[in-house]
């Protein structure tokens, strides 16, 4: 606090106050940012950059400059969402700086960033008449623009937008532009680390007056409150993920004290989904749970869906991402007051959507599922039916249950639906404590056809966003072997020899670390392909291969593919084990200083359509797994010493 506190926001304004905010001010930011790796720096640097805008700037430029830092331009609901192709964004950098396609890519080549190549590109022009500067609103307003430019001229009218934005831009701003085109800013700015810098802001703009605490508070006292404004941030934002709703109400009175009042959960807008940790087997379930109630829910293959019904009658499923799927499931949509009780006006609950086979009444696999269309499906075409699994109920006729333990929400799930056989089911659900009853229910959820079991505690709240410990998953794999599946990233592919020439014959995967948006190398993987497999994914990701690896692949010189690609599938891969590796390069610095984690014995599974790069197993998550293994494997011991 000693140090937020002597500085003063009002000095570095280059501006009007009152007058947008230039772009250029929040460009040097993110130029700053990136030249630092510590994480208290970087989050003192946005923090200030936010109350200087707080001082000398209007809500709207706060509001663009948390967008822009998040590398987002609207709620994740919306589907408003950049990520031009880096074709197009060389096209556009070629014509908005006189400079040759060709040369453009050769030094992408080079850097492995189409940012730094638009920095060097610019600074060495000279423009006759400048363009007006840009300002973060405007910038923000253009992202928007492009976003959802729609249409047959749209691809002109993007480039145009795209073109216009980079003349104008100036120093590193191209940068910057560039990037966030891109659907990247890569400088290792984490979204927590936004919220907690916009948090910190609001505090100390409102608290403190010409370096000093106002209202006589200590540094301690500001220190405690600094810390309970962003763990309110936090909360608010998993509840209610519009920065469009949470920065306008964090500038009124009351601001942060009265945040969670204006700021909630709600029919309409999703809420980010609680998940669950892996676990080893029924007798870890149990040593972890040894003093809390619990049940275990059948854990279904599909996916999920968060359906809400509005107060206004109008109803939206969500995806785990906070997609708006709506339009992908018009058969559930029309269906869905057949499921409800009499009375229900509004209701939010989470479920999962599995194929089902209703002649056979049984649950398909997943891969079918994933035929069914993704988009605008018209009913009469559909001809993979759908069942939904409910098990959980996050709000009722206006009353919001996030906070209720689990025993009551599902008390409310069974008040508010009805199960309609071969379309809406309760998960299959069963309160026990004897290991081998625990078990049998584990193999019956096997021959049902789902993954296994998702274990909870009975008196926890829903917790969003939240990969908790009141949750705990418990998969058919775990009885082969521990550990759970992970999904990676292709980043590269080796030839085929022999039987596989002419297609890939092994990848190179990657995790991804969501601190410094690295993709971080993990296995090479050369087993589980079938034939198929084998050619589909080559063809599909020959259109993705780059010239040189991004320069945030992280891998070890040994272990370098014979062609790369730009990220863009997610796999779901098993593996043995996992083990320290002076190759491969996930999760380095978090379980060893140097040296990363290492899958042995990678096994394919299956192609995640449901997941981006940016989702795919983190580093932080490998690291749990390979932490998890180890106390596994001392559990081990330990029973083994006691027999
Ligand atoms: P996975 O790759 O296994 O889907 P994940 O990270 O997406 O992992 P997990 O934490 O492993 O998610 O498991 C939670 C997911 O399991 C939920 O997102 C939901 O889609 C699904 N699921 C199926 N049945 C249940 C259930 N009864 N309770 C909670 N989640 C369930």
């Amino acid at each position: 606090a000693g140090r937020l506190l002597s500085y003063d926001p009002a000095k570095p304004v280059t501006w009007k106050s009152g007058e947008p905010v230039p772009y250029l001010f929040l460009a040097e930011i993110f130029e700053s940012i990136s030249e630092t790796t510590k994480r208290l720096e970087i989050a003192e640097l946005l923090t200030n950059a936010f109350r200087t805008i707080l001082a000398a700037g209007t809500p709207e430029d706060l509001l663009a400059a948390v967008y822009l830092a998040s590398n987002t331009i609207a709620p994740q609901h919306e589907g408003v969402d950049l990520g031009i192709g880096d074709a197009t964004l060389i096209k556009m950098l070629a014509e908005a700086t006189g400079r040759k396609e060709s040369a453009i890519k050769s030094d992408y080549t080079k850097e492995g960033d189409l940012g730094i190549v638009a920095m060097m590109s610019r600074s060495t022009q000279s423009m006759m008449f400048a363009p007006p500067k840009l300002t973060i609103v405007g910038v923000l307003k253009e992202f928007r623009a492009i976003a959802k430019t729609e249409g047959t001229k749209s691809v002109d009218q993007k480039k145009g937008k795209i073109k216009k934005l980079l003349v104008a831009a100036r120093e590193c701003e191209a940068g910057y532009v560039t990037r966030s085109l891109q659907g990247k800013l890569r400088i290792g700015l984490a979204q927590q680390t936004v919220t907690t810098a916009l948090a910190h802001a609001v505090v100390l703009h409102a608290e403190t007056k010409d370096g000093k605490c106002a209202d006589g508070k200590t540094h301690a006292e500001l220190a405690d409150r600094l810390g309970a404004a962003v763990d309110v941030l936090k909360q608010v934002f998993s509840e209610c993920p519009s920065f469009d709703e949470i920065v306008p109400a964090l500038l009124m009175d009351g601001g942060i004290d009265k945040l969670a009042e204006r700021c909630h959960f709600r029919p309409g807008v999703p809420v980010k989904p609680m998940l669950a940790k892996p676990t080893c087997g029924v007798s870890e379930v149990l040593q972890r749970f040894s003093d809390v109630e619990f049940t275990c829910e059948y854990k279904y293959d599909g996916e999920r869906a968060q359906i809400h019904l509005c107060e206004d009658g109008a109803v939206k499923i969500f995806s785990r991402n906070q997609e708006d799927n709506t339009p992908k499931f018009p058969d559930v949509i029309r269906a869905l007051p057949t499921y409800l009780q009499e009375g229900v006006k509004s209701v939010v609950i989470d479920c999962e959507a599995v194929a089902f086979d209703r002649a056979e009444g049984k649950i398909l696999p997943f891969q079918i599922l994933s035929t069914r269309g993704r988009k605008n499906i018209d009913e009469k075409d559909i001809k993979v039916n759908v069942a939904l699994y409910a098990f959980d109920c996050l709000y009722l006729n206006g009353e919001n249950l996030l906070q209720k333990p689990m025993m009551e929400r599902r008390k409310a799930l069974y008040s508010a639906f009805k199960e309609v056989p071969g379309e809406f089911f309760f998960a299959t659900a069963k309160v026990s404590r004897d290991v081998e009853e625990l078990q049998v229910f584990l193999e019956d959820s096997i021959k049902e056809n789902t993954e296994g079991l998702i274990v909870k505690t009975l008196d926890a709240t829903y917790e969003p966003s939240k990969r908790s410990l009141n949750w705990l998953k418990l998969k058919k794999d775990y009885m082969e072997g521990c550990g759970d599946s992970l999904d990676l990233v292709p980043i590269g592919a080796f030839h085929g020899r022999g039987k596989r020439t002419g297609v890939y014959g092994a990848y190179l995967l990657a995790c991804y670390d969501e601190e410094s948006e690295e993709l971080q190398s993990i296995c090479k993987i050369g087993t589980g392909f079938s034939d198929e497999a084998l050619e589909s994914l080559s063809n599909s990701l020959k259109d993705t291969v780059i010239d040189a690896p991004r320069g945030y692949y992280k891998y070890g010189e040994s272990v370098a593919p014979d062609v790369w690609f730009a990220a863009s599938q997610v796999w779901e891969v098993k593996a043995a084990d996992l083990s320290i590796s002076p190759t491969h390069m996930a999760a380095h610095g978090l379980v060893d200083s140097t040296k990363g984690i290492a899958l042995r014995f990678p096994r394919f599974l299956r192609v995640r359509e449901d997941k981006t790069p940016e989702t795919a197993t983190s580093a932080e998550q490998v690291a749990d797994f390979y932490n998890a293994q180890a106390t596994k494997q001392e559990f081990n011991n330990g029973g083994d010493d006691d027999e």
